[in-house]
């Protein structure tokens, strides 16, 4: 294609709300712009490589056998009121003109099931994988970071329906498999890690992160290989030494010290030497949690262990009546009430702790877990950089990632909500066991972006970027190096080489700039100085290394670099 053109909109400068590095970039490079906070258009750029990933995908997908449908994204509200899942915040809802409720698929876990729902009768159908690439809607509430959090974006989503655990655990491996060949075809650098499933409720599940800095997700990693989702990642704190002696609790005053910091500050003690008090209501009935001063607490980990994820915290006032002490004065010797006391795993075995005294303006020293009180022990805490590998043991470290797809074992979840059952070899009824994969195409996009950029633009892996080839002649006005740039660009195109002729009428400056901008792997440039020796140079965008290479043998040069 001809630059001269095309509508590639360029900008010199990133609009100052764009933070993230794709953002600022996929903005300047003219691959998208803002329609709404959340809501992007893709221009001739960017669809470019949207479509080279939705190809990648659907390679890898009818690899496996999966079948390519396309749903409707309009639903009606029925559909979502039979798993419950009307009332997420998430949903965008609407009304029809006769008053129906409707609303946009988040997902479409219950449409592919009502689909499956009389329509599979017996094993013998099994097992079955239907995908889409299509458009998900998503009311966040904070949408940004350009093309990380969208509130509308492609999403290629698949559900797997078996008769059986085993028929999913084969369904599950081949999309994990399928999605591994993903991403390394379109060039991102990623990790599979154990992830907390989040509102579809199933019980395994993993997700692909893309290591990047803009990312919002945290994953705890190790060299050993282990990766965990942070809400979800058991480790072990590094030991800390207890003080000695076995002296029995022995109070203190306090004034005014309520928090942890506070405390720190007052006793000159280690906060990992203290414990932290804190009340929930779970369901009606208030839960004392015990944390280690310097850890926090991981609702996804006391979801898990309570069995429930219907709680909150106390208010200080619940706090006040029910233990007779303020927050911050609340421990775990001699509670005024009877109740049920969690403690994180961290506190087991520990000794001679500061505690509240549950009276304010005091705490306790000499506080010892199992001796001077009990508790029920649990993983409660959110892990930190520094704990150690439950592998290998050595220290973890913390990363941020971008989330590009989750797998996830639905069992039969949303075939009971729907009654889709098929009869077995045995005659007998049992619902579907489902499996449900999503792959974010924009995220794909904005991660590449994220992973291979530099002050000057962007550099995409050559499976995704919208041209192999730019072929920049540097003044369109010589007569000698216009044609030497025609002839070229057509012999180009003979070869099937996706190349973008940079034929407009600009300066040389301009062009190299727009060319480091846009992403695409190599430049071929065309300059008085070395065409009047013979040369042309090939620029490699990601090592900004030039090679001076004789124009009769330039095809062969561009060959060896992109085969195929
Ligand atoms: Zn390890």
């Amino acid at each position: 294609m001809r630059w001269s053109q095309l509508f590639i909109p360029t900008l010199r400068e990133a609009p100052a709300e764009a933070e993230a590095a794709s953002h600022r970039l996929l903005l300047r490079a003219g691959y998208v712009r803002q329609v709404a906070a959340g809501v992007y258009a893709s221009l001739y750029l960017g669809q470019r490589s949207l479509l080279k990933i939705a190809r990648i995908i659907r390679e890898e997908m009818n690899r496996i056998g999966a079948q390519e449908f396309y749903l409707p994204a309009l639903n009606p509200a029925e559909l979502w009121q039979t798993t419950g899942r009307w009332d997420l915040d998430v949903v965008f809802k609407l009304k029809d003109r006769n008053q129906h409720d409707l609303c946009l698929g988040i997902t479409h876990e219950e449409e592919m099931t009502q689909l499956a729902c009389g329509e599979l009768r017996s094993y013998k159908q099994l097992p079955q994988i239907w995908y889409q690439i299509q458009e998900k809607f998503r009311d966040e509430p904070r949408p940004k970071g350009g093309l990380l959090r969208l509130r509308q974006f492609l999403m290629k989503d698949s559900y797997s329906f078996d008769l059986e655990e085993s028929g999913l655990d084969v369904s599950y491996q081949k999309h994990v498999e399928a999605y591994r060949r993903v991403f390394q075809r379109v060039g991102v650098r990623y990790l599979f890690v154990e992830a907390y499933s989040g509102v579809m409720g199933g019980s395994v599940s993993g997700e692909f992160a893309a290591p990047a800095e803009a990312g919002e997700d945290r994953v705890a990693v190790c060299p050993c290989g282990y990766a965990a989702n942070l809400e979800k990642a058991e480790a072990n704190p590094a030991p800390v030494e207890d003080l000695p002696g076995n002296d029995p609790p022995e109070i203190f005053a306090t004034p005014g010290q309520k928090t942890i910091e506070e405390l720190v500050h007052f006793t000159h003690e280690s906060p990992a030497r203290m414990i932290k008090t804190l009340v929930y209501w779970v369901e009606s009935t208030p839960v004392v949690i015990l944390l280690r001063g310097d850890h926090s607490l991981s609702e996804t980990k006391l979801a898990a262990s309570l069995g429930t994820n219907v709680f909150r915290p106390a208010t200080p006032e619940e706090a006040l009546a029910a233990h007779g002490a303020h927050l911050g004065s609340l421990g775990p010797v001699d509670l005024k009430a009877e109740v049920r006391v969690l403690a994180d795993r961290a506190l087991q075995g520990r000794k001679n702790m500061i505690a509240g005294s549950n009276q304010d303006g005091y705490h306790l020293r000499n506080v010892t877990p199992g001796r001077d009180f009990q508790a029920e022990f649990a993983d409660l805490r959110t892990i930190e950089a520094g704990d150690l590998c439950p592998r290998c043991g050595k220290p973890i470290e913390l990363i941020s990632t971008i989330e590009l797809g989750h797998v996830f074992k639905l069992g039969r979840k949303y075939s009971e909500a729907f009654g889709a059952r098929v009869l077995g070899p045995d005659g007998k009824e049992s619902p579907l066991v489902m499996g449900s994969y999503g792959i974010g195409l924009e995220r794909i996009l904005a991660a590449a972006v994220e992973q291979n950029h530099d002050e000057d633009g962007m550099f995409l892996p050559r499976s995704i970027a919208p041209f192999d080839v730019i072929l920049t002649v540097a003044n369109m006005d010589d007569q000698a190096l216009r044609t030497a740039g025609e002839t070229l660009y057509l012999k180009l195109l003979e070869r099937s080489v996706e190349v973008l002729f940079d034929d407009r009428p600009e300066r040389p400056g301009v062009k190299f700039k727009d060319a480091d901008l846009i992403g695409i792997p190599y430049r071929i440039t065309l300059g008085k100085q070395k065409f009047q020796q013979g040369l042309a140079e090939i620029f490699d965008r990601s090592t900004k290394k030039i090679e001076n290479v004789k124009l009769a043998e330039l095809e062969e040069a561009l060959d060896a670099k992109i085969p195929g």
